[in-house]
């Protein structure tokens, strides 16, 4: 009852798709026999999470928050949710998103957008936006809704509504989080993720979500470490690095103010503190809107009216005016915007220009991290140049939301883990967060620095 009853709530932010509260009774009951018989439980032994609604999900509706996927119902479970369900939780929901993922407020849902339950100070009224792509579950977590959720992570889908609503939330190393049964946006850059109250929920389940997957061919084969049991905010003997290219022309004073109060936090954990640059910092927006969109352009091929979800089949039309009747009707505008300017990057006459470049682009990025770490093992940055702004506030103008992107995109193109932990409110009351990215591999790095500034 009292699940039902939050999830009602859960209503007014309008963060879930669809509610599942039974699976999330079924699991604290299987939890609960298992407890009375002596077993050992799951490491998420019985807690109910939200799952972001681009997990396939069997026998429960999987959209990816678009009209194109509303009603497909997966025959299958994605090996993540599987092995979340096989440590226990269960599920509350699928969580609302950004039309595949696609989006920074999550106001490109065709589910209609989330609300975050944070307020301005102003004793106005405004709705503000949860982040994006996984803003259902910030949102979720945040309103305390559910202790944690899963999200996605391409260009900054679980850092940026984590830091939006003053949750954890943790993109691991690409690769360790199986990508099968995960709706695809751009391949070589998504990842999964938990989305958490604080540090140790997200190591807590990063550890039933990790590991190995034959199933996804970028899957990394190495064992999952014990991250909860070796957290530590003790950051004696580690140096923590601070990119000069972040300060950027401008920029908000309350968020460089939460920058400086992580550094003293840090320095008093007894880290030493260095300058470094990564140089080609300005470049990684530019590179990952072109990269993110081509790989999604042939990834959203697959939506051709025949296979999954819907088709449009005017009266009399052909195959040619199925497919284009579908992919009209199935996607919303920001998809379409993502899907000609991947095929545009990719064409024969602009592949070099474009998509080549931006892979260059995407080499001197890793490099200049790779050339970083040398000298530091981990780099404190803030996740997003601003706090959450107000729903609207950005819709008509896609370039300004990708701004947003701009410190969240780096360690994506590099495949590095970054997290986001919540790091104080502006003077609106809004909360703001700070991002930790490591080393590849290094979570324990990345949340143990996380420990120290929560
Ligand atoms: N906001 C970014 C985009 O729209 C990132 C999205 C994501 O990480 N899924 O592409």
């Amino acid at each position: 009852e009292a699940f039902n009853a939050n999830v009602a709530a859960a209503g007014a932010l309008n963060a879930f798709i669809v509610t599942t509260p039974e699976k999330a009774i079924e699991a604290a009951k299987a939890t609960d026999a298992r407890r009375a018989a002596g077993q050992a439980l799951g490491k998420m032994g019985g807690v109910p999470i939200g799952m972001k609604d681009l997990f396939a999900t069997k026998g429960v509706q999987t959209t990816a928050a678009s009209h194109m996927l509303e009603g497909f119902t997966p025959e299958y479970e994605s090996t993540v949710s599987q092995k979340l369900w096989d440590a226990g939780a269960g599920m509350l929901g699928k969580l609302n998103l950004d039309q595949f993922a696609m989006g920074s407020s999550n106001e490109t849902s065709y589910f209609g957008n989330v609300i975050s339950p944070w307020k301005r100070n102003d004793g106005g009224n405004a709705a503000m936006a949860p982040g994006g792509s996984s803003g259902g579950s910030s949102s979720a977590v945040s309103a305390r809704l559910c202790p944690a959720a899963t999200g996605t992570d391409t260009g900054g889908s679980i850092r940026q509504p984590a830091a939006f609503t003053g949750i954890s939330g943790i993109k691991p190393t690409y690769g360790r989080c199986s990508r099968w049964g995960i709706v695809a946006f751009a391949s070589s850059l998504d990842q999964a993720g938990p989305m958490a109250r604080d540090v140790r929920d997200c190591a807590i389940m990063l550890e039933a979500m990790a590991g190995f997957d034959p199933k996804d061919s970028t899957s990394l084969n190495m064992p999952v470490p014990e991250w909860e049991a070796s957290l530590s905010g003790d950051m004696r003997g580690k140096k923590v690095g601070i990119p000069r290219e972040y300060r950027m022309d401008g920029m908000d004073a309350d968020v460089l103010a939460s920058w400086e109060q992580g550094i003293a936090w840090l320095k008093d954990a007894g880290a030493e503190i260095v300058e470094i640059s990564l140089l080609h910092t300005k470049y990684a927006l530019p590179a990952y809107y072109i990269v993110a969109p081509a790989e999604a352009s042939s990834n959203l091929a697959r939506y051709d009216g025949v296979r999954y979800g819907l088709r449009e089949l005017p009266e009399g039309a052909g195959l040619q005016d199925m497919y284009a009747a579908t992919r009209a009707a199935g996607f919303g505008p920001e998809v379409k915007r993502r899907i000609l300017i991947g095929t545009y990057v990719l064409s024969a006459g602009f592949y070099d220009a474009y998509y080549t470049q931006a892979q260059k682009v995407r080499t001197l990025i890793s490099r200049d991290f790779a050339e970083a770490f040398k000298q530091v093992d981990v780099i404190l940055a803030p996740t997003a140049p601003t706090a959450a702004f107000g729903l609207g506030e950005k819709t008509s103008d896609p370039l300004s939301m990708y701004l947003n992107d701009v410190f969240a995109v780096p360690a994506s193109l590099a495949g590095l883990p970054a997290m986001s932990v919540p790091a104080g409110l502006n003077r609106e009351g809004l909360p703001l967060g700070l991002q930790i990215v490591g080393k590849a591999f290094d979570e324990q790095g990345v949340l143990n620095a996380g420990l120290a500034i929560e």
